[in-house]
């Protein structure tokens, strides 16, 4: 029987079954499309990131004997819609099967199940087999129960995959290692340098340029961060064990003007496309601490464990259990528009002014200025959630729907009512002076409300809570929050909501 198998851009899984043996009947299509490109406006970076590890992955294919079928961008316009695709080579190859992996999207799942329905030939879905868990399983894990804790996901995932664990107990006798991670870094130890890989990028910059493909961001030709095969990637996981595991916990909510990625692994983008998958990824960083125990500690990777086997599985559970009503969730009904300098970083605040500009030049920040800082802003200004996931799905290096959504729309912006985070999450100031170097050298002063030179998180924050004081009301975890509020004299609050209001209207001049 001749099969034509597809193999999405997300779906680069050198270990999947699918490619353990050549088979002379099975044909592999990869195709680099407009439907892709286009759905949201994505960073440069990332285009070329995608397309150059999809090109890499269709040559180790082809060099282990499978036929592919690759079209390029720059291949003719009829070429940019799946299903036309699809049929061609249907046609072309007298293909008798059609099959294809999950796709990790919504959006592209529809239009997969409503291909095949249409389609005259027999047809197939496969697993990926890259995540931990299937759709279902956090559904299911959580079915009949009213508070959809991450907490609790993440122990059964410790049992069930024995992960970090002596028996029954988890290693270092506590389950979360949180409380460790959170100090303030302040050039104690010195961050490595990031590591580079530098391909040759420039055709292929071309070939996305010639095809007109609308892009934001930078890029520079003669330094290229992100790795973009399976070799790369794997080199890239050996960097961050050998080079910045040992600091990774300690820092994981730092913030540093000098340090753009500090102690972070910038794994998410080789995981999402799976060059790499998450077993591998935590099996190796586990390893490499069992045998450096003398000078790792627990909490640094219990840190990081958490994240892959925690909060990436978790969000994509909640994902698949809420779409596709999750697309369209604001809980708080917050309507206003992202300000120009989203696109610049052009701004006075020094906190926004390096994590845009960093987004804008790297196609990355890390977790805490993606949450404390941009989301925090966002959502502390009530900007829509629709403008503000096009903005982080758009500008991030890894970011693809099924996690970039979970954590903007429901962490950072608190659109779905609570389903992830319990309360939002929004500081003043004084959170991200904590933090981070970051109020030192800004414009503004971090400690005053009113003013010129007050710092504008400050009004925006009082002003947030009062305005959806109604909302919270009986959310106890914001009791201590409303007690605050609760505690500004009438007149001082109508001059702090004044501020709020003129910066809010006035955004592209702070
Ligand atoms: P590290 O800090 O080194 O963490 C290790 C790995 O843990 C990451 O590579 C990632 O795979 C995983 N991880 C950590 N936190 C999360 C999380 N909250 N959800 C899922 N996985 C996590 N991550 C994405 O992969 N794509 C996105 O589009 C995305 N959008 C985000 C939007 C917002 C508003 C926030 C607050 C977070 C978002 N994250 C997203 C999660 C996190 O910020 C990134 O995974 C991380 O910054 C990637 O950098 P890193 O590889 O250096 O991560
Ligand atoms: Fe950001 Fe305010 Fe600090 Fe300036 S003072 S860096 S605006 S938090």
């Amino acid at each position: 029987m001749t099969k034509l198998r597809l193999i999405l851009g997300d779906q680069l899984n050198a270990k999947h079954s699918w490619v353990k043996q050549k088979e002379e009947n099975v044909i592999y299509l990869m195709a680099e499309m407009r439907q892709e490109t286009d759905y949201v406006k994505h960073h440069i970076q990332k285009v070329v990131a995608f397309f150059l590890s999809m090109r890499n992955f269709a040559e180790a294919l082809k060099k282990a004997g499978h036929k592919v079928i690759y079209y390029k961008i720059s291949d003719e316009a009829s070429l940019h819609d799946l299903e036309k695709i699809i049929s061609k080579l249907i046609t072309e190859n007298k293909i008798e099967k059609f099959e294809y992996q999950l796709p990790d999207e919504y959006r592209l799942d529809e239009q997969l199940k409503n291909i095949c329905f249409h389609m005259k030939i027999e047809s197939e879905a496969f697993d990926t087999e890259h995540f931990y868990t299937n759709r279902t399983e956090l559904a299911d894990f959580f079915e009949g129960k009213k508070l959809l804790l991450m907490e609790n996901f993440y122990r059964m995932m410790r049992k069930k995959h024995h992960v970090l664990m002596q028996g029954s107990q988890p290693e270092g006798n506590q389950w979360n290692f949180d409380k460790d991670n959170r100090l303030k870094y302040k050039g104690q130890v010195p961050v490595p340098d990031a590591l580079t890989f530098n391909p040759n990028i420039g055709e292929i910059l071309t070939e996305i340029e010639e095809a007109n493909v609308a892009t934001f961001g930078k890029i520079d030709v003669m330094k290229f961060n992100w790795p973009t095969s399976r070799k790369a990637c794997l080199e890239q996981l050996k960097y961050f064990c050998e080079n910045l595991l040992i600091h990774f916990g300690d820092y994981e909510d730092a913030m540093h003007t000098d340090e753009k990625f500090l102690f972070h692994s910038r794994l998410s983008f080789a995981m999402n496309s799976k060059m790499l998958s998450p077993e591998e990824v935590i099996e190796t960083v586990i390893d490499f601490y069992h045998e450096n125990e003398e000078v790792i500690t627990i909490s640094q990777v219990e840190g990081f464990v958490r994240q892959i086997l925690g909060w990436r599985e978790y969000v994509r559970g909640i994902y698949w259990k809420e779409m596709p009503n999750y697309g369209k969730k604001n809980a708080l009904e917050n309507h206003n528009k992202l300000p120009d300098f989203y696109w610049t970083g052009k701004t006075k605040m020094n906190c926004m002014q390096k994590s845009i500009s960093q987004s804008l030049e790297e196609a990355y920040a890390h977790h805490i200025q993606r949450l404390m800082i941009i989301g925090n802003f966002s959502l502390l200004t009530q900007m829509h959630p629709d403008e503000v996931d096009a903005w982080y799905l758009g500008v991030y290096i890894d970011a693809i729907e099924w996690v970039e959504m979970p954590n903007t729309r429901g962490m950072s912006q608190y659109a779905d009512g609570g389903i992830i985070a319990t309360k939002p999450y929004v500081s003043s100031g004084n959170y991200i002076n904590k933090m981070s170097n970051y109020c030192g050298n800004c414009k503004y002063n971090v400690k005053e409300k009113l003013g010129e030179k007050a710092c504008p998180f400050n009004s925006l924050y009082w002003n947030f809570l009062d305005d959806k004081k109604e909302y919270f009301a009986n959310n106890q975890r914001m009791n201590m929050m409303m007690v605050l509020l609760n505690k500004i004299k009438p007149e001082e609050l109508i001059n702090i909501k004044e501020k709020a209001q003129h910066i809010m209207e006035n955004l592209d001049s702070y």
